[in-house]
């Protein structure tokens, strides 16, 4: 069952977070699902420019199509990840998404209102929410660099919010893009998101990019099996809970799958020289893929919770 973000956030609000989740080929999709269903979970699928570019959007759609019927009683919604103008009309006309992402926060704030406003209002027409973006990450996603991170001012916020009309905000509050994350002790500015919440509509969902854990034990055990990945970091995964009381309902994990499938591989071709069948690893990574994704529904409170948004959702 396909749902809008909205729709998600409308449950979730001020009590627990969605996962969302990027896909970019059938191991992942695989893994997501089987990890969604064993966690019982209301889930996200992102889906970035890049993803469309590297698979193809309609292998995406035709993937995530057949991934619904092999398993029932998934409810998701699908979602542009950090899209331009263009590639948001085209999610818009596709009838598939059920969410975009206008991501001009590199644009001054002023362009950012008029891009998003012009989004919004071709979404709205049929039904589709709109997350925005103000303030800069720090860190590397795909093209999105953010060389300056700013965190996001509160009494911009505001007025975003209230002239663009958009359904979530990605705020910038202290994470970051990418696995090298934090040179020191940063994180989440809790002070701050607080403020916005405050400043925001009741019950205004938020949304935190850059929000993987990269887990210490995952980062060791890639560098033994022949990576270099020194002094990454990440986000507490105890502050999730925490943040999904204060208002953010959507919380993007990317990183932390790339590293459980950077480890599956190394580990797998390091114990096996002679392995030729790309399906031996594929076959662990889904399988660990999923117990990682069920790992995170139980941090971020949206395990156990898919019938309460099935219910939700046929009820309204
Ligand atoms: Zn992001």
């Amino acid at each position: 069952m396909i749902v809008t973000t909205g729709q998600l956030f409308e449950v979730a609000y001020g009590e627990f977070a969605i996962g969302a989740y990027n896909i970019n080929n059938a191991e992942q999709t695989m893994g997501l699902f089987q990890g969604c269903v064993d966690s019982q979970a209301p889930f996200i699928i992102q889906i970035s420019k890049g993803a469309r570019a590297y698979t193809d959007k309609r292998l995406l759609e035709a993937m995530i199509r057949a991934a619904a019927e092999i398993f029932p009683g998934v409810v998701f919604a699908v979602h542009l990840d950090h899209g331009d103008e263009e590639t948001c009309y085209d999610c818009i006309d596709s009838g598939f998404y059920s969410g975009v992402m206008i991501d001009a926060s590199h644009e001054e704030f002023r362009k950012n209102i008029a891009i998003t406003k012009r989004v919004v209002e071709r979404a709205h027409a049929v039904g589709i929410s709109v997350e925005a973006e103000l303030g800069m990450l720090g860190g590397v996603e795909e093209k999105v660099t953010g060389d300056n991170p700013c965190l996001t001012n509160p009494d911009e916020a505001e007025r975003f919010v209230r002239e663009t009309n958009c359904d979530s905000l990605a705020c910038a509050i202290g994470t970051s893009h990418g696995a090298f994350k934090f040179t020191g002790g940063q994180g989440i500015h809790f002070d701050l998101l607080e403020e916005i919440r405050n400043r925001l509509p009741r019950g205004f969902p938020l949304v935190m990019h850059g929000s993987s854990s990269v887990p210490k034990d995952e980062v060791a055990r890639i560098n033994a099996a022949g990576g270099n990945l020194k002094g990454a970091s990440g986000v507490d995964v105890n502050q999730y809970l925490p943040a999904a009381k204060r208002g953010v309902t959507k919380i993007n994990i990317d990183t932390d799958g790339r590293l459980v499938w950077t480890r599956v591989h190394r580990e797998h071709l390091t114990a096996n020289p002679d392995e030729i069948d790309f399906r031996k690893p594929g076959k662990v990574f889904i399988a660990e893929y999923a117990a990682f994704i069920a790992s995170r529904n139980e941090l971020l409170g949206s395990a156990g919770q898919v019938d309460t948004v099935r219910k939700h959702v046929t009820a309204n």
